[in-house]
């Protein structure tokens, strides 16, 4: 008999963030295909008798291509399996879940989508920033820093939006980022954000303005996996309310 795959989100890092129906998908699985992103404490969650694959990049090793991830999620369930596919986060925010899902139906593969909280949400949620705080704005905008080879962003029609924007994976790219974002047209003393390895035990975040985030980052250590917050909802952060940088060490 087929078996079933579950694309489970890990939720940000801190195992106390993981829902119940994640949990209860670890402890029924037989197999589980797990992203690089997520911690021990996570995988204590799961049934001892699985068996868990390590499909990221640590070890230095280059990732795992996403072909060959979808091929083996579809192998062990055709084997009559339980897979459970755990990633960062929420699958479906910047996760793939979306190509998995379409492999899956292909293969005429039962599966189900487990949310997690994504990683943008916990950042702001980590500063006491309330995203969408209705005296500030009518919304926000996830987006990714770093299209890859799906086309370029267009920074200066989010600057245009004036909603604040929560960027994933634009460490690398934060000076393009700001750059392109004061050309657009937002104020370079606009508030910005960063938050490294949120709600981990290695957190690490700065606030400052749009203009010196990228100087600000690199004094103080923060690199992937990264958040970026931008817009006056920033300045909300439970920070002294100086634009000066204020580098906030949860360990410390
Ligand atoms: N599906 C994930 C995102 C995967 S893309 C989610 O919903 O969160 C990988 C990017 O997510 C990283 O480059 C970084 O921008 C972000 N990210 C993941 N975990 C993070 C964390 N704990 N703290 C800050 N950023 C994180």
């Amino acid at each position: 008999m087929t078996g079933r795959v579950y694309l489970v989100g890990a939720g940000p890092g801190d195992p106390d963030l993981l829902t119940l129906k994640a949990v209860k998908a670890l402890q029924c699985a037989e197999v589980v295909l797990c992203d690089d992103l997520v911690g021990d404490e996570i995988l204590e969650h799961v049934n001892p008798a699985a068996r868990i694959v390590h499909v990221g990049k640590r070890g230095g090793c280059k990732s795992t291509p996403q072909a060959f991830i979808e091929r083996l999620m579809v192998a062990e369930a055709l084997r009559g399996n339980v897979v459970v596919r755990l990633k960062g986060g929420d699958p479906s925010i910047f996760g793939r879940g979306g190509e998995e899902c379409e492999a899956l139906r292909r293969a005429g593969i039962e599966h189900e989508v487990i949310n997690g909280i994504t990683s943008g949400l916990a950042a702001a949620t980590a500063l006491g920033i309330p995203l969408t705080h209705r005296a500030l704005c009518h919304g926000a905008i996830l987006v990714t820093g770093h299209a890859g080879e799906g086309g370029k962003v267009d920074w200066s029609a989010l600057a245009a939006t004036g909603f604040p924007l929560v960027i994933y994976m634009g460490a690398r790219h934060v000076k393009e980022i700001c750059r392109e974002l004061i050309q657009g047209g937002m104020a370079s003393s606009t508030p910005a954000a960063a938050v490294s390895n949120a709600t981990r035990d290695t957190q690490r975040s700065v606030l400052t303005c749009l203009r010196t985030l990228p100087r600000d980052m690199e004094a103080a250590g923060i690199d992937s996996p990264c958040i970026l917050i931008v817009g006056e909802i920033a300045a909300l952060a439970e920070l002294p309310a100086s634009r000066n940088p204020e580098v906030v060490d949860r360990a410390g």
